[in-house]
């Protein structure tokens, strides 16, 4: 059978394949997109930030209702959970989005073919679908294929109360014991379902701090509740083994050198993702891959094959959607003759959980690690009457800034909505904005939004609501 031809192939279906296919065809170029589920959206949609941003949302709604609201003389008798109505109601936010998903694609004139793509040289790629395998050369083929939790051999029995993301979403039962492996941003969001559905949770993180890299004072508001709201949370202890207990999973774990044994109803693992390359046949075409199996691109997302590009999870980085979209954008826009590149963008960070933490830039941590002298700007939201009004004190605004020129260089926050909170922070950085043009514009009030003008206030020392301990002068 000849090969069919199309201009541009995009492999994988999620924020980075489906973006960079909308964004070609509206580009005027031709466009096939392969996706080997049955449905769009990849990871983000189907089993990652949309599904568990719907179960934060719907058990937030609890634990305001139990934990804020009889101070405000409002109770409310005990919820009752039915799984199986929020799995549909879960399940139809993610048909409402891959269904918008599809129509975008099909109002664009993009071609969508359901099946596994498999590259077998640099020209031609091989798609397994229900009907058998077709071929399609193209000249341009952009890898999206995205990535898988990670699942330690030693984990690995083929049991399922050993459960990644993808099924803790699934939100098969309420586990009475949940240890959770890894105090990263997904292991920290699904330990904040879990807990307020009533799972009594453990949670071991190897490393001595939870969400590692960010700044301690950002962090601290998320372990307080942590260890609030959970069993346990233990710092520096070590997963060694798992084993089938019955019903239940034995685990060993090392703890300050110290071995023991322990029995969970499920363990939840969250210990890293790894990029989906094996079958897809880049051993036939010129695309190397980093130690880890990451695809290496250079800032214009060209692999060394001159005809693959590849972006989102599986070149590494920053694994969030919104970067996967912005290389996309990079990649289509290099593929259409644009000088573009993925250099110096503001890529922010959200972790959804009680309270939300947010930030974009160079982290305080950061410039201190890498010896940049910077001044820090902190608004405490205790001092903001928006965050009394909904309870939420438990928040702090930063804004990192280049003592000569002024320049903020990076924010981070803490707080309830702290993720609706940071895209000022990337529009401050991306334009070059100085604490002064952050002071001066004038922000709603009573507003989250205004410990950003606060903060910057502070750094002159003028904040209207808090006292700063030192003052730069503020020059009109
Ligand atoms: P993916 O979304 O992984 O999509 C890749 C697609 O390629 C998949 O649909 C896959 O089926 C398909 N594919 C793979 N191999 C082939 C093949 N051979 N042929 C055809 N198709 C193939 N990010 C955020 O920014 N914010 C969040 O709040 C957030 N929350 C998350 C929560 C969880 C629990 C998880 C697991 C992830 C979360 N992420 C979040 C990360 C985010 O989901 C990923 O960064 C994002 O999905 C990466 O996009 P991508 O397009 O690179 O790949």
């Amino acid at each position: 059978m000849d090969p069919l031809k199309v201009d541009i192939v995009v492999v994988g279906a999620g924020p980075g394949g489906y973006a960079a296919a909308f964004y070609a065809a509206d580009r005027g170029r031709q466009v096939m997109l392969v996706e080997r589920d049955g449905r769009l959206g990849g990871v983000c949609l189907n089993r990652g930030c949309i599904p568990s941003k719907a179960l934060l949302h719907a058990t937030e709604l609890m634990r305001e209702a139990k934990e804020l609201s009889p101070a405000r003389g409002i109770t409310f008798g005990e919820p009752s959970v039915s799984l199986e109505k929020l799995r549909a109601w879960k399940e139809s936010v993610l048909a409402k989005l891959a269904g918008g998903i599809s129509a975008l694609a099909k109002a664009r004139g993009v071609q969508v073919l359901y099946g596994r793509g498999h590259f077998e040289d640099s020209a031609t790629l091989r798609v397994e679908t229900s009907e058998g395998q077709k071929f399609f050369t193209y000249e341009t083929a952009i890898i999206a294929v995205g990535s898988k939790p990670a699942m330690p051999q030693a984990f690995d029995l083929g049991n399922p109360r050993i459960m990644t993301s993808t099924e803790a979403l699934e939100l098969e039962e309420i586990p009475k014991e949940l240890l959770v492996v890894g105090g990263g941003y997904i292991g920290l969001e699904l330990s904040t379902v879990f807990a307020t559905l009533g799972s009594r949770i453990v949670l071991a993180e190897a490393l001595d701090a939870i969400l590692m890299g960010l700044d301690a004072d950002l962090a601290r508001p998320v372990l307080r509740y942590a260890e609030k709201h959970f069993k346990e949370v233990r710092l520096g202890a070590k997963v060694l083994t798992m084993a089938t207990s019955g019903k239940q999973i034995k685990v060993t774990v090392e703890v300050a050198g110290a071995q023991r044994d322990e029995v969970y109803d499920r363990v939840l693992v969250a210990v890293g993702r790894t990029p989906n390359c094996a079958n897809l046949g880049l051993e036939n075409t010129k695309v190397t891959q980093d130690e880890k199996g990451f695809i290496k691109v250079n800032a214009r997302q060209q692999t060394d094959d001159p005809a693959l590009y590849a972006i989102g999870d599986v070149v590494g980085g920053a694994m969030l959607a919104h970067k996967a979209s912005k290389e996309a954008r990079v990649a289509v826009e290099v593929i259409t003759g644009e000088s573009s590149a993925f250099e110096q963008i503001t890529i922010p960070a959200v972790v959804f959980t009680d309270p939300e933490v947010a930030w974009c830039g160079l982290t305080e941590s950061e410039a201190r690690a890498k010896g940049i002298a910077v001044e820090v700007a902190k608004y405490p939201w205790a001092a903001s009457g928006r965050a009394l009004s909904l309870d939420r004190t438990d928040g702090l605004t930063k804004l990192v800034v280049d003592p000569q020129t002024e320049r903020i260089l990076g924010v981070g926050l803490v707080g309830a909505r702290a993720g609706e909170l940071i895209s000022e922070g990337v529009l401050a950085i991306e334009m070059g904005a100085t604490a002064k043009d952050l002071a001066e514009s004038v922000h709603p009030h009573p507003t989250l939004s205004e410990t950003l003008m606060e903060a910057a206030e502070m750094f002159y020392g003028t904040s209207t609501h808090a006292i700063a301990r030192k003052r730069n002068a503020l020059t009109a």
